[in-house]
Parts: structure tokens; C-alpha cells; sequence
């Protein structure tokens, strides 16, 4: 038996396995970005919360099980889980909205999602294009309470987010941005929804995705496009959130304001689209 199931394991292909990485549930200490945005999630799951006197935006509530996590990190801040008036998210993938309605329930959060991810989050991964039959990954359903289209805002007490449909990952997938004010000053923040493909993702003839690669080159264009001075994504590694908490710990100019970071991600990530997009035109 074991030997069979050890079989099954092997032959399934990468991309049908659930990728849960032990970082994603190692928790990291909360900490302060700047201005209002605060980190609330695990080591390797981004969780974001912003601060405003009238109750406070949660954008991912990533695994059913990072729940509890993102409670205590926002308990450790000072602030109450029970003020989370919205909730977001930077994509439909398990990872970043697997809790959603756990965190809905607990709060009663309006949750607002980019309309592309709306029928994927309502069936609990069901209606994603590569990953709807694979049970790992499949999470409890939530409602979504308002429908996003690109340029929208959320807004709550004094703060304004816009989302950015940056498609292509996921068929609704969000980069968020905001203005945060430190020391008299204003900065962009940029928190990219996610710019890779995944293994196993089907750049041409997808039939439950036609449009995949013109997705990928319309998120390309808006993130080269949008103003950036404090670079976020839905994973830290993606700004190397752990090295620039570290640096805070040492005083001095805050880390996390790193245009030339974001540039460089952004550069890099396209190059490695358009690496895999002829490497499958060419068959290999
Ligand atoms: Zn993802």
C-alpha cells in the first residue's frame, strides 16, 4: 500500500501536488512598513494590514490554518482582529484566500474581490484553470460581497487603495497600491499580486485560458507603469522582506522604501515570462 501510494505520488506531474512550503506556516515577528501598513503574515505569506481610525484593511488571509497566525500577529501590533472591516487579496490561489471565511465569520469583513477571481474564490478553487481538480487545493468557499474592476477603490477612513487587475497568474489577480505618509512625506506602495508562471502553466493553446499571454503582457505593462517608492507582494521573497527586516532592526532609513528593488523585480520577472513563452512557441 505504501509503495503504491509512493507510486501515485511520484507519477503525478509537480503542478497537480499542493507546493506547501514549511515556511508558509512558520510565523514571523509583525512588524511596521511604513506609515499605516503593517506585516501580519507568516514567513512565507505575505498579510498586510492598514490601519485607519474608522477599523482596518486585511488584504490576504492566506491557508485555512494562517488564521489564527494573523490574529495573533495583529493582537501583538495592538491593534484588534475584530476592527478587520475589509478584506482583500492578492490573488485566488489557496495560499493567499484559503481563510477568507474563517476570517468573514470571525470579523464579518466585506470581501472584495477582482472580478476575474470572483467564481474561482466562490467555489473554493474549484473554477481555477490549472488547479480546480486538485483537491489539495481546494479550500472552503466564501462569498464575495463586492465585485472589483481595474481601477477601483477601497476605501476606509482616511485611506484609499486602487486595484490593479494584473492578470495572467490568475484570471483576477490584484496588484494593490496606496499612499503612505512618514514624516510629512508620501509614498507609493506597491504590493504586486504575483508576476509568475507556475509550473505546469500552459502559455499557448489553453483552452481554460485563452488569453493567458496577452494577460501576462498587459500585468507586465501596469506594473512598469505604476509609481513605486515601498515594494510589497503577496510572498516576501519576493522583496526580500526578511533581509529588510533585519536592516529595520539596525535604525536608519527605512528599508522598505526601494524603488530601484521594484524596478529590478519587475524586469526580471518579465524576463523569465518571455524565457518560458519561447521555450514552449519552440516545443521544448
Ligand atoms: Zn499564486
Amino acid at each position: 500500500m505504501l509503495i503504491r501510494t509512493l507510486i501515485l505520488v511520484l507519477t503525478l506531474s509537480p503542478s497537480l501536488l499542493a507546493q506547501i512550503s514549511p515556511e508558509w506556516k512558520e510565523p514571523f515577528p509583525p512588524h511596521r512598513i511604513i506609515g499605516n501598513v503593517y506585516y501580519v503574515g507568516s514567513k512565507g505569506l505575505a498579510s498586510y494590514l492598514i490601519t485607519t481610525p474608522q477599523g482596518h484593511i486585511l488584504i490576504n488571509s492566506n491557508l485555512e490554518s494562517s488564521v489564527l497566525q494573523i490574529k495573533e500577529s495583529i493582537d501583538k501590533l495592538g491593534f484588534k482582529f475584530s476592527d478587520v472591516k475589509i478584506l482583500l487579496i492578492s490573488h485566488a490561489h489557496w495560499d493567499h484566500d484559503a481563510g477568507s471565511t474563517r476570517i468573514k465569520q470571525l470579523t464579518g469583513a466585506k470581501y472584495m474581490v477582482m472580478e476575474g477571481d470572483v467564481p474561482v474564490v466562490e467555489s473554493g478553487g474549484k473554477a481555477d484553470f490549472q488547479y480546480g481538480n486538485v483537491p489539495s487545493n481546494l479550500y472552503p468557499p466564501a462569498k464575495v460581497d463586492r465585485v472589483l474592476h481595474d481601477g477601483d477603490e477601497v476605501k476606509l477612513g482616511d485611506t484609499v487603495l486602487v486595484a490593479h487587475l494584473t492578470p495572467g497568474h490568475t484570471k483576477g489577480c490584484t496588484t494593490w497600491t496606496l499612499k503612505a505618509q512618514e514624516n510629512g512625506k508620501s509614498y507609493d506602495v506597491v504590493i504586486v499580486g504575483s508576476p509568475n508562471v507556475n509550473p505546469g502553466y500552459k502559455l499557448l493553446n489553453n483552452t481554460a485560458y485563452p488569453q493567458i499571454a496577452q494577460d501576462y503582457e498587459r500585468m507586465f505593462r501596469v506594473l512598469k507603469s505604476l509609481p513605486c517608492d515601498v515594494f510589497l507582494g503577496a510572498h516576501g521573497a519576493y522583496y526580500g522582506m526578511e533581509e529588510k527586516f533585519a536592516q529595520l532592526k539596525q535604525g536608519g532609513a527605512n528599508p522598505f522604501i526601494d524603488p530601484d528593488g521594484y524596478r529590478k523585480f519587475v524586469t526580471d520577472k518579465d524576463q523569465e515570462f518571455r524565457a518560458e513563452l519561447k521555450k514552449q512557441e519552440s516545443g521544448k
